[in-house]
């Protein structure tokens, strides 16, 4: 018999239950005995392992921004 999650919308506790797949869906009791928890979808644990392919590239400088006074054409 599968191993389904529930989550009491009550207590908002979650618990496991197993049940025949064509009682997955309708609502159980929680273990404090509240009415209509309903399944959890199926849950993905995020395991972390994430594709960090978002490297900012650095910004070329193309010409020195700024007041500098040698650089630029101030006269001084
Ligand atoms: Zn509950």
């Amino acid at each position: 018999m599968p191993l389904y999650e529930y989550r009491c919308p009550v207590c908002d506790d979650t618990f496991e239950a197993r049940r025949p797949m064509a009682e997955a869906s309708d609502p159980i009791d929680c273990p404090q005995g509240h009415v209509g928890s309903r399944r959890l979808l199926s849950v993905f644990a995020s395991v972390g392992a994430s594709s960090g392919s978002s490297a900012p590239a650095p910004a070329a400088p193309g010409r020195p921004a700024g007041g500098g006074c040698c650089g630029g054409m101030c006269g001084c």
